[in-house]
């Protein structure tokens, strides 16, 4: 069935927090209903299901009537995100006039975050940006074979390092997603993976935030789910990785989980998944590893077991499921 779009809405709005230099602030948030990714109209990252936010007929009109939508609920907080699903510095999807109205329009903002891909993070695409600006850069993986085989990015680590030295050399602060979990991965291989990209991204960054890997629809990460060869991380995956990535880094490090405690988001087990998270999320913003000391849940024993047993079973595959045969659970 289609799904009727609104060109003229935006596709989200909301209001969290995030933090400016230190300090916690309201954030407003919005998705702007753009053209989307090129690289997802070409082959795509496998895990990214945002086209669903995206249509070739949006016009510069359509964005003009969603930042007025949007400006209706902005009430003057200090930091504001604009996500496209896609990248906020390609001219096909966010026009050079129109980003400029999109800056004027929230004079009140102290940081405006966007995301962009790597190769629209130039000199010459951010000469003349806004000083407010804050870049977030979805690097997801500093291991080359990993970007390529295991994420299909488009772009390469290379790539990122130059995007991240424009924006020094702009003195624009970057904010570096990296995703925990890309199919093909063992649980260890993920944690390890996520940990290294974390010392790496954090030499260029503000801030590092860790995306565990969310089952989108009509994804590839969808159908390996159905089949019962892709998990979602474990939620003492992304406690490991926060816990090793603070001592070896200096910028903050965060985790804000899509469909944390679901099937489809990273998880653990009913008894412990709201108490973990709730730690992930006081973790994020006071980047003290003290939070996650007394974490306990019998899961974790299963987790530690998984974290072997992968390895030596030589697979990937969502190991519990095929032991208990259980391929038919609740696809939430
Ligand atoms: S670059 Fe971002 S928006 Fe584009 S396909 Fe990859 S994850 Fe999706
Ligand atoms: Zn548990």
């Amino acid at each position: 069935m289609s799904r009727t779009i609104d060109l003229k809405r935006p596709a989200a709005i909301w209001k969290e927090q995030d933090v400016i230099e230190g300090r916690r602030v309201d954030t407003f948030v919005t998705i702007f209903l753009t053209t989307g990714c090129w690289w997802s109209s070409k082959k795509g990252c496998l895990m990214c299901g945002y086209n669903i936010d995206s249509t070739p007929r949006v016009t510069e009109e359509h964005l003009r009537a969603q930042l007025s939508r949007a400006m209706e609920r902005y009430k003057g907080e200090a930091m504001v995100k604009i996500y496209t699903s896609g990248s906020f510095l390609d001219e096909r999807e966010i026009p050079t006039s129109f980003r400029d109205e999109v800056f004027n329009s929230f004079d009140e903002a102290e940081r405006i975050l966007f995301e962009s891909r790597a190769e629209f993070v130039t000199p010459a695409t951010l000469k003349d940006i806004d000083h407010r600006s804050q870049v977030a850069i979805g690097l997801e993986s500093a291991d080359e074979r990993v970007l390529r085989k295991c994420i299909r990015k488009g772009f390469t680590v290379e790539d990122y390092n130059s995007a991240a030295n424009a924006l020094y050399d702009a003195d624009i602060p970057l904010r570096t997603y990296l995703l925990l979990k890309p199919p093909f991965l063992t649980e260890r291989a993920a944690v390890e993976d996520t940990v290294m990209s974390i010392a790496y991204a954090s030499r260029f960054s503000e801030s590092v935030s860790v995306n565990p890997t969310n089952v989108q629809k009509g994804t590839v990460v969808e159908s390996l789910f159905r089949r019962g060869d892709y998990r979602p991380p474990w939620l003492w995956s992304l406690v490991e990785v926060l816990r090793r990535g603070r001592a070896l880094s200096k910028c903050r490090l965060m985790s804000s989980p899509s469909g944390g405690g679901t099937m489809r988001g990273v998880h653990n087990c009913d008894a412990c998944d709201k108490n973990i998270l709730d730690a992930v999320q006081r973790f994020s913003f006071e980047q003290n590893v003290e939070e996650f000391d007394g974490l306990k849940c019998g899961c974790r024993e299963e987790w530690i077991a998984l974290m072997d047993v992968q390895g030596t079973m030589g697979t990937t595959v969502d190991v519990a499921r095929y032991l208990s045969s259980d391929l038919e659970f609740d696809q939430r």
